[in-house]
């Protein structure tokens, strides 16, 4: 099976690094803004999805992307930064690898994630009864 992110961290294929340590590397990602500042914080093992991946690594992405962010605003000189991952294709997922991707934001840049159409303001009973689904289905997992 071949991936593309697995071939940038062997250095199979090219790619500008920001960040590497023994669990996770960040580098810029081929699509960008005109600020140049969209970055992608990767596990270095292969992990298709989340459910795949330790949660160990899960919060090294979170910690390095913290920092990034950081770094980003003073780099690019933003006064936003948005994450996002993908996890699954129906979630948007191009690229089978975990990636966290590191948005800087401008005021009026134009991104913006639209919500469904199907969206709608939940009365209180609706979400305490999808809470406690969730929290259930929370219990029954095996220990992280
Ligand atoms: P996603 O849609 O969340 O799976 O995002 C995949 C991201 O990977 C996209 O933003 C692509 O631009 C990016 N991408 C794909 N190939 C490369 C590459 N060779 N180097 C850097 N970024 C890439
Ligand atoms: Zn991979």
């Amino acid at each position: 099976m071949s991936c593309i992110f697995c071939d940038i961290l062997a250095g199979r294929a090219p790619a500008s690094f920001v960040y590497q340590d023994e669990q996770v590397a960040a580098f810029m990602d081929i699509h960008q803004p005109p600020g140049l500042g969209h970055l992608l914080v990767v596990p270095r093992r292969h992990a298709a999805h989340l459910a795949d991946l330790d949660e160990e690594t899960g919060g090294r992405l979170f910690v390095v992307g913290m920092r990034l962010a950081a770094a980003l605003r003073v780099a690019v000189d933003c006064p936003g930064v948005n994450f996002y991952l993908a996890d699954g294709t129906a979630a948007g997922q191009e690229v089978s690898h975990v990636h966290l991707h590191l948005l800087a934001r401008f005021r009026s840049d134009g991104f913006g994630l639209r919500i469904g159409p199907g969206y709608f303001r939940a009365p209180r009973a609706a979400l305490d009864r999808a809470a406690a689904s969730i929290r259930r289905a929370l219990d029954d997992q095996p220990e992280g």
